[in-house]
């Protein structure tokens, strides 16, 4: 038997016999009278109600219910569906339902009745807004969700019968909602077949000018199908992969997606068909992949292994793109069946029946739901989460590589930096930076499926306080608290200690002295301090002041205005300075006067710590830091410069670049590249070109902490034999 797409056509005919078959074919055992009975119930409910096509009322929920059949949903959802609509549109409420069938079943009703009197907003703003409603609906029961697709399915299928306006209306809601709810819970059965008739509905012109040019060389297709499933089959046959081969035009709508996305007209959209292979076991489909692609033409760039890392909708399958027997695109998706299974009915496939009634078995692979749930939750940003709800990113998690080529999952967002404290604490902490796929990223960059991760680390780095706004999981955050906190308490420590110390220089005695003879006792009672330590942290961080502190002393006489107490004040004064001054790592200069302010180092010269610099006064974009000698500063006379000095607590690392002429002869590159390496400085990049006779130029850019590591470079390089000449560039 060939698996086709899931047909969900209206069935103006279903009975409710045919309903009740339906679901005996996966649950044969089912209470037939209680299903009978919910059709009773509404059919009586709806007995006056006629829907816009003319026909009864009734066959609305029936086709719904003929839905959740082919999903093969439980029987309270089967229930649900037939009833769903009779609190809103008659005399009946939650309460009658609970009462005449189970509670379930009417708060899935209820459920259902919510949605259909929220108000969505057609926006693109709004958008996420109406995605919030849904998600928070889905997370009381993901059923409620299942009879609204079903609902909505059927409402698309009998569009036709309400007036244009209303048509345009309803076609744009399920594209801006239905549809990417229906993908995220990988529901592509229902998911393709909203797509087209939203098409169908929205853009009828070109909807019907594609059904004619599609249907146009009908014939001429069905014969190239029917032949090159024959191909396929013979060759998986002589290698005993055991399959099933069908083939189809693709939907209408990724047609149209093609077609608008590239800007190109129907003749020109290649990949019209597509092939889909299903075989008994993951080792067959990649045995089968390799059939193909040894029988037809690859096309490079369009192989996807979702099964080593499956979608996050938990989607898994092989594609490829091959040219066919006659040179034509062809699309190829090889899976199990259960692979398939899933792809057409995403979320119901994980369904778990239990003897009497129904339980969404907590299984796994529902988590990602709940992780839905939680982004909505998590997330305040509405483009952020439109992102992840209607293009295909992953949400639940993102599955990266380690360089051994392990695989880690990560909240979706996640970073290098996140990967670094996945990996180990101590990576996070040390982590100045990431190559990801082999290109250096910055500690932001948000990480894809399958990406590639290597993280670079320098023992002089350390977190700080901007890292916890990049981070994305729990983990990295907590770590960077635990990590600041505990610099935080050491540099108090230290602080407070230094300030105690010369306050009591002033009355000539120290703590030692005072702590043998118990003279702090007061003072920690009173500032609830447990022991000397506390008490230097409540002094540094100015929970307590040092006079608080003296004058709790029993042998030390404090006197306002005195001039002891003066000379304290002053030193006070000077060790909260520079405290503060060191506690500013944030920029790699100090600008004289100025806090929080956007640094960058001008590209054209790069300077770095040793340089001779100044700062350079940007229009809306902070100060930019150029070298003293550096071109663009030249004609200024001087009315935007800043004075700037090199802040010592500072330690990323600087960009610069490094100019060499040599002769030129092969392995060169490689060996200087070396040399930079050994004595412990990471070369960002490296471009070589060919110079006339017979030398070679190359620009390195290297990072360094400061001037004398730079020096060391160009000292090793000028080293070198092959090496004419070094300088900056
Ligand atoms: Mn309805």
């Amino acid at each position: 038997m060939i698996k086709e797409r899931m047909d969900f056509s209206h069935e103006p005919d279903l009975t409710i016999d045919d309903l009740i078959a339906r679901v005996q074919l996966y649950y044969p055992d089912v209470d037939e009278s209680f299903i009978r009975k919910a059709y009773d119930f509404a059919a009586h409910a709806h007995r006056n109600q006629k829907r816009s096509s003319g026909e009864p009322y009734i066959i609305h929920p029936l086709n719904v219910s003929g839905t959740l059949a082919k999903l093969k949903m439980d029987v309270e959802t089967i229930i649900a569906g037939l009833l769903h609509d009779v609190v809103e549109d008659c005399d009946v409420t939650a309460e009658d339902i609970k009462n005449e069938f189970s509670e379930n079943i009417s708060l899935i009703v209820v459920g259902l009745t919510k949605i259909s009197k929220m108000k969505f907003k057609s926006k693109q703003e709004s958008q996420a807004e109406n995605f919030r409603k849904m998600v928070v609906a889905m997370a009381q029961d993901l059923r409620v969700i299942m009879v609204k697709l079903a609902d909505r399915m059927h409402n698309m299928r009998t569009l036709q019968y309400v007036s244009q306006e209303k048509q345009r209306k309803v076609a744009g809601e399920t594209l801006d909602i239905y549809v990417p709810l229906a993908g995220r819970l990988g529901i592509n059965s229902v998911k393709g077949e909203l797509e087209d008739l939203c098409l169908r509905f929205k853009h009828p012109e070109f909807y019907y000018k594609l059904t004619e040019k599609v249907a146009m060389k009908k014939s001429e297709r069905e014969t190239y199908i029917r032949e090159t499933i024959q191909v396929i089959k013979k060759k998986l046959d002589e290698y005993n992969v055991g399959s099933e081969v069908s083939g189809r035009p693709k939907t209408f709508y990724s047609i149209y997606k093609k077609m608008t996305k590239q800007d190109v007209g129907f003749e020109q959209i290649q990949d019209l068909l597509a092939f889909r292979i299903i075989v008994d076991n993951i080792s067959d489909c990649y045995k089968g992949l390799g059939i193909i692609h040894s029988s037809f033409k690859p096309v490079p760039g369009r192989f996807k292994d979702y099964i080593a890392i499956p979608k996050v909708n938990n989607y898994q399958s092989l594609h490829t793109t091959v040219l066919g027997p006659s040179a034509e695109r062809v699309e190829i998706q090889i899976r199990t069946e259960e692979m398939h299974e899933v792809a057409e009915k995403g979320i119901a496939a994980h369904w778990k029946y239990k003897e009497r009634g129904s339980n969404v078995a907590k299984s796994k692979k529902l988590d990602w739901v709940q992780d839905l749930v939680q982004l909505n939750k998590d997330t305040a940003n509405n483009q952020e989460l439109m992102d992840v709800v209607k293009n295909d990113i992953d949400i639940g998690g993102v599955f990266v590589f380690t360089p051994e080529g392990d695989v880690l999952e990560l909240r979706y967002g996640a970073t290098p930096l996140d990967f670094a404290y996945a990996v180990h604490t101590q990576v996070g902490n040390r982590c100045v930076g990431a190559k990801v796929n082999g290109k250096i990223v910055p500690l932001k960059f948000r990480l894809k499926s399958g990406d590639s991760i290597e993280i670079m680390t320098s023992k002089n780095q350390e977190p700080n306080k901007d890292w916890l706004k990049i981070v994305k999981s729990s983990r990295a955050k907590t770590k960077i608290r635990q990590y600041l906190s505990k610099v935080e308490r050491e540099k108090s420590k230290v602080i407070g200690e230094q300030m105690l110390d010369e306050a009591l220089k002033v009355y000539q005695t120290n703590i030692k002295t005072l702590e043998k003879k118990g003279e702090f006792k007061k003072a920690y009672d009173e500032l609830h301090a447990r022991n000397l330590e506390e008490l230097y942290i409540h002094v540094a961080s100015g929970r307590s002041n040092i006079k608080e502190v003296l004058k709790l002393i029993p042998s030390i006489d404090y006197k306002e205005d005195s001039e002891k107490e003066k000379k304290v004040e002053s030193f006070v004064q000077k060790i909260t300075k520079s405290a503060k001054k060191s506690a500013n790592k944030k920029n790699a200069v100090i600008v004289d006067g100025i806090e929080d302010i956007e640094v960058r180092m001008g590209r054209c010269c790069n300077p770095i710590p040793g340089d001779e610099v100044i700062g350079f006064i940007t229009k809306g974009r902070g100060i930019t830091i150029h070298n003293r000698t550096c071109d663009k500063i030249a004609g200024d006379g001087g009315v935007r410069q800043i004075p700037v000095e090199w802040n010592s607590e500072y330690n990323f690392k600087h960009p610069v670049n490094i100019k060499v002429i040599t002769i030129d002869k092969p392995g060169i590159l490689a060996s200087i590249s070396d040399a930079i390496n050994k004595i412990g400085i990471n070369i960002r990049s490296a471009h070589a070109k060919s110079l006339p006779d017979q030398k070679g130029s190359f620009i390195f850019e290297v990072e360094v902490n400061d001037y004398s590591e730079f020096l060391k470079a160009v000292s090793v390089i000028e080293a070198r034999d092959e090496v004419i000449s070094v300088s900056r560039a």
